[in-house]
Parts: structure tokens; sequence; C-alpha cells
């Protein structure tokens, strides 16, 4: 049980991504009660999530249990996997619901806060469109990296079923991948990888029938980088034999096919094997409920308003970071872990500045302008600032593009050697030894072994 201090106040967190995580990692438990909420109990390193998809990484080698983040803690942190379904602002308390296949009798439950950091993450965008939700796959949790890794197995396996019609064959080996965003770049990469490295080896007689589409609406993919860099991704899938479609929206997703707008306006059907939906993020449905509790200062769609020091518009005792929140950033785990590292650092000025209040009335006159002095300093509060390490992405082929902040501009790279600062960059920030052992375990047994083809 959690030593609960009646003299500290309580922070509740709301999720175990990569804000809430960066923030528990920093906050000091000496000076507040900590409980953290969330209906999964570890941290996912998201950026190796599409090496999942195809087996180059095992899903269990990027999760850190909560707990073990938390252990170190000078007192204990209270964690209950449950999904907080409502917030409730004027009395200051949650509800939770634990959403887990196994249920005791009591699967409902509150929680009263001092303070609320939310850090929920958002959800897939569909925009509405008819049918992803039934038949897409996402790439956002660990439950989606498996479920494309078992789905394309089972396509090419079918695909080898005895009599199958060549069209049909066609058809199931057709990897489809709506998005041409990082995550949509991403997994495209790896399984083009996986085709190479492994298809060849084991189905031999499928060779040059599998093949990989991307659909981006816009005129051309990873809009975020440079110029140069969007030219080299482009040209590197060229070679790769990956086609993408820009200019062309999907406008409705069936069981087989997709129906796209091209770029004059005709609609056409595309029919798939695998459908991967990468086209970003929304706000989850305790955002929007929570949004609309603050009619007045809660305007904009894309989520939780926030001030330069990750208050809550409308509410002094709520904190929102991360890709719950919308501000100027883009939606980074970068982002996300500078605003949890920032966010403890401010919980302890805060802590600083509420116990020299409580004190500064007692002491000699010298003591007190000493006091004086130092609340000033803790209430001088500075806000949030971001600063960018730079954007990588995997391309495939062991060829990764960097864009990273160089003087007052920035150095643009693409290939082999980029792949091996993309593979050192990520190895350095995964969280813990243990992940980073397991990791660099993964890549030599995939060197070694080749990938493992069994499903799921
Ligand atoms: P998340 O990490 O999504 O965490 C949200 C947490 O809230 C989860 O623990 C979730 O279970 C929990 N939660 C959800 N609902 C509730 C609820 N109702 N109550 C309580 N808890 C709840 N960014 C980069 O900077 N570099 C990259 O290379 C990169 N690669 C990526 C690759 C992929 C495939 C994806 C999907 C994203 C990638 N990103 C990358 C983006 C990055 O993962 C996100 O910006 C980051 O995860 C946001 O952190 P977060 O803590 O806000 O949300
Ligand atoms: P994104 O928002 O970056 O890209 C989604 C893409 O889908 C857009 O280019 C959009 O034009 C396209 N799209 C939307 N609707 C469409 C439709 N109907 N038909 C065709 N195309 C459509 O989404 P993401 O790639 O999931 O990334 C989300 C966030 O996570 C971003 O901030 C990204 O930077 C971050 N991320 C970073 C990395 C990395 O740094 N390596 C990897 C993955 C994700």
């Amino acid at each position: 049980q959690a030593e609960v201090d009646p003299t500290k106040k309580t922070i509740v967190v709301l999720g175990s991504g990569w804000a809430s995580t960066s923030f528990l990692k920093a906050v000091d438990t000496d000076e507040y009660n900590v409980v953290v909420v969330s209906p999964r109990n570890y941290f996912l390193f998201t950026p190796l999530l599409p090496s999942c998809t195809v087996g180059t990484v095992d899903v269990r080698s990027l999760v850190e249990p909560i707990r073990f983040i938390t252990r170190h803690k000078s007192r204990d942190v209270k964690v209950y996997e449950a999904e907080c379904t409502d917030i409730d602002p004027d009395n200051k308390v949650i509800t939770i619901v634990d959403n887990s296949d196994v249920k005791g009798t009591k699967a409902q439950s509150t929680i009263n806060y001092d303070y609320l950091v939310i850090g929920v993450g958002a959800q897939n965008q569909t925009f509405g469109i008819k049918g992803v939700q039934e038949y897409g796959c996402f790439l956002k949790e660990v439950w989606d990296a498996q479920k494309i890794r078992s789905r394309l197995m089972d396509c090419i396996e079918t695909a080898g079923f005895p009599g199958q019609a060549p069209e049909e064959v066609e058809r199931l080996l057709h990897m489809v991948v709506v998005g041409g965003g990082p995550s949509g770049i991403e997994y495209a990469a790896e399984l083009h990888d996986f085709l190479i490295d492994d298809l060849t080896t084991w189905y031999p007689d499928l060779v040059g029938k599998l093949k990989i589409t991307l659909v981006e609406a816009l005129p051309n993919v990873l809009p975020a980088f440079s110029k140069q860099l969007i030219d080299y991704t482009e040209s590197t899938f060229k070679e790769q034999n990956i086609t993408i479609h820009t200019k062309t929206m999907v406008k409705e997703v069936r069981e087989k096919e997709i129906v796209v707008q091209r770029p004059d306006g005709k609609q056409d059907t595309i029919p798939f094997g695998l459908l991967v939906w990468a086209t970003g993020n929304t706000s989850r449905p305790l955002i929007r409920d929570l949004m609309a509790k603050f009619p007045e200062s809660q305007t904009v769609r894309r989520g939780l308003a926030v001030d330069d020091w990750l208050r809550l518009e409308g509410s002094e005792s709520i904190f929102a970071l991360g890709d719950a929140t919308a501000t100027k950033y883009a939606p980074t785990a970068q982002v996300a872990a500078q605003q949890g590292k920032y966010l403890a650092r401010l919980f302890h000025q805060m802590s600083t500045r509420d116990e020299l209040e409580s004190q500064i009335a007692a002491g000699s006159a010298e003591d007190r302008a000493k006091k004086e002095r130092k609340l000033q300093k803790a209430k001088d509060i500075k806000p949030f600032e971001y600063s960018h390490q730079g954007s990588l992405c995997y391309v495939g082929s062991d060829k990764a593009i960097a864009d990273l902040p160089f003087g007052p501009g920035n150095l643009a790279s693409g290939g082999v050697a980029t792949y091996a600062f993309w593979r050192s960059a990520y190895i350095s920030n995964l969280f813990s030894g243990r992940n980073r052992a397991l990791v660099i375990t993964d890549w030599l047994k995939k060197t070694a072994m080749g990938r493992d083809i069994s499903r799921e």
C-alpha cells in the first residue's frame, strides 16, 4: 500500500506514456503523494514499435513496467491499472474503471487529487472514414504491432493455400499503408526489409509477388522534413519498389479494398490483404469531455489548451502535457518527455514556495528577509521551453534520414551512416539498461538468424 501522508498534497498522474513517465522519473515523492492511473501497467518506447510489426525487435524489449520506474523513489508511488473515465474539476475527483479482461467484484472507484497531471496521449485519427476501425490496423500500441505481424503472416500463408486464384494471391499479398507521416514511412520500410531478408528465404514462390503501396493525401510524404530528405525518401522507396500514391485521399475502407480519390478527382479502388492506417492523432473521449466542462477556455479542437507552464486553461489544479494537449509543438515523444521533466521541476518549485510561505512569519527579521528572497526565487517559475534535438526516420535497406539543428540552420543527412546514428540515438534514448540489452540482443539475433516468421 502506498504511504499517503496527509500533510502532503496528492498528485494524480494519468497515463504511463512518454509524458507521464518522464514526469514520474523526476518528481520528488518526498514532497508529494503520487498516484498513477493508466490502463496499461508499462511504458512503451514507441520509436521502435514499427520494428515489432515484422519481428526485427520483440515488443517485450520495448516495454518497461511502471513499477520498475517508480521503485527507486524515496516513498511509494501507488500504481492503479485502470482507465480514468471522468474528471470532476469542481470536486477534484476522478473516476477510474478496471477495463481489463479480469475484473473483481469492484471495477469502478474514485480518487481525490490536489493536482492532476494529464498525460493520456491521443487516439488514432480516422476522420470518421467508413470502415477504418473494422478493416484497418493501427500502429500505436503493443497489441497493434502484434496484430499487424499476425495478419501479415496470415496473408502470406493464405496466399499459399492450394488452388488460390492468382488475382486473390495478388490481393492477399498487397500491403497498403495509409498516411505518409513518419509512422507510415517507417512501417513500410520495415515491411520492405522483411520482404527482402526473410520472405525470399522462406517463401521463394512468393518472391516478386508481395507489393507495398503507400497512400498519402498531400503532394509529398513526410511534410515535417526538409525537401532534400523528402526527395531522398521518395527515391529510396522507388528503388525498394514501394509505390507511393501522393495527392490521393482514402475515402472509404471496405473489407478487401480501399476507395481512393485520385489527383484528377476520380474515384478508384485498391484491393489489399493488409491495411495499416497511420493518419495521425485525435483527442480521446476523456479529453473531449473535459474540454466541454471549460467551454470558455477550452476552444481548440486539437486537444487541451495549456498555458506556458502547462497548466490547463481554466483550472488552477490541472496540468496537461504530451499528445493530449494542443500546443505549438508537434505531438512527439521528444516534446512529451521534455514537458514531463519540466513539470516535475515546476512541482518542486511549487512545493518549495508553499513550504516557505508557511514558515515566513517565524524567526528573526534577518531570517525572514532570507526566506523572503528564497520565496521570490521559488515564485519565479520559468515557462516551458522546448529544445529540438532533431528528427529521425528509418526508410529501409539500412538507411535513415536525419534533420538535425545545426547552428542557426539545419543539417540534413540520409543513408547508411545516418542509420548507424539512428540506431545509437534510439539505444541511448531507451529508458533502461534492461531495454538496451534486449534491443541490442534482438538486432544481433535478427542479423545472425533472421526474423521469426511464426504467426503470433
Ligand atoms: P502516450 O505515450 O501515447 O501515452 C499515453 C498514456 O496514457 C498511455 O500509457 C495510455 O495507456 C494512457 N491512457 C490512455 N487513456 C487513458 C485514460 N483514460 N486514463 C488513464 N490513462 C490513459 N515521437 C518521437 O519524438 N520520435 C519518434 O521516433 C517517434 N516514433 C513514433 C512511432 C510510432 C509508431 C508512434 C505511434 C509514435 C511515435 N512518436 C515518436 C510519437 C510519440 O510516441 C508520442 O508523441 C508520444 O507517445 C506522446 O506521449 P504521451 O505521453 O503524450 O502519450
Ligand atoms: P502524421 O500526422 O505525421 O501523418 C499522417 C499523414 O496521413 C499526413 O501526411 C496526412 O496527410 C495523411 N493522411 C491523412 N488522412 C489521409 C487520407 N484519408 N488518405 C491518405 N492520407 C491521409 O501521423 P503519424 O505518422 O502517425 O505521426 C504522428 C506523430 O508522431 C507526428 O508528430 C510524428 O512526428 C510523430 N512520429 C515521429 C516519428 C519519428 O520521429 N521517427 C515516427 C512516428 C511518429
